[in-house]
């Protein structure tokens, strides 16, 4: 008896342990079980990488304004749905020298998804993007940071590697405030920080909370010295 219940204990931690590393090598931002992916740069180079998910959206353009404001360029991981709704956005982002980055066509959740289905988000988005902005993405960014057999092949079909973050705002949720609160407590040399211009693929007519996060930080990071980049010149200092 005392043998078995060991054995079955045995048998729960391992399930246990199995359950926990699945949950790592989807959602770990670190992970790179389902392929190549980034969540930090150069630990050593006072730059910092915004980066915004889930547009374009119809307020996309005060964000664009704040940005230009402080002289930031940054990345925007887009959705197809989102750029064929909001094409001139999605154009006016590339036209302001921002880099595009694929984050699938509809913004699904990619696990227990087949590979064909995560093959076909992914390329609707990368040929949608391209159709109409003429910007060709080199990144891509899972919805929800969720990854799952497949994404890796399809990042190599498409030519895109994968980019996670290593600061989420939340800015979804939360007021401006706590945004602001938690990128100025996290960011750091390499940093990819990571706010939403948009809200998934539907239509989002209010993101104030994002863009006053983004006007309350951005002049505090530059002034203790950090740079604003694209995710392709801090990851790719040589391109
Ligand atoms: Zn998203």
């Amino acid at each position: 008896m005392m043998k078995m219940d060991s054995g079955l204990l045995g048998v729960a931690a391992g399930a246990a342990a199995a359950v926990g590393f699945m949950g790592y090598a989807v959602r770990g931002r670190s992970s790179t079980v389902f392929g190549e992916s980034y969540y930090h740069a150069d630990r050593t180079r006072p730059a910092l990488a915004l980066t915004f998910d889930d547009g374009p959206s119809e307020t996309t353009p005060r964000l664009l304004e704040a940005l230009e404001k402080y002289r930031v360029k940054a990345t925007f991981f887009m959705c197809g749905e989102n750029v064929r709704r909001c094409p001139d956005v999605a154009r006016a982002v590339a036209a302001r020298g921002h880099e595009l980055g694929n984050h699938t066509d509809s913004h699904p959740r990619l696990d227990f998804k087949s590979p064909q289905f995560i093959y076909r988000e992914m390329a609707r988005a990368q040929e949608t993007i391209q159709e109409i902005t003429g910007a060709k993405p080199r990144w891509f960014r899972a919805p929800y940071g969720v990854r799952w057999f497949g994404v890796g092949q399809a990042q190599q079909l498409l030519g895109l590697s994968g980019v996670m973050w290593t600061v989420i705002g939340r800015d979804w949720r939360w007021p401006a405030a706590r945004v602001s609160e938690r990128v100025l407590n996290s960011a750091a040399s390499g940093a990819i920080i990571c706010l939403h211009d948009g809200r998934g693929v539907r239509p989002a007519p209010d993101i104030g909370a994002t863009i006053e996060a983004v006007e309350y930080t951005v002049p505090r990071l530059q002034e203790r010295g950090f740079q604003f980049l694209t995710l392709t010149q801090i990851l790719c200092p040589k391109n």
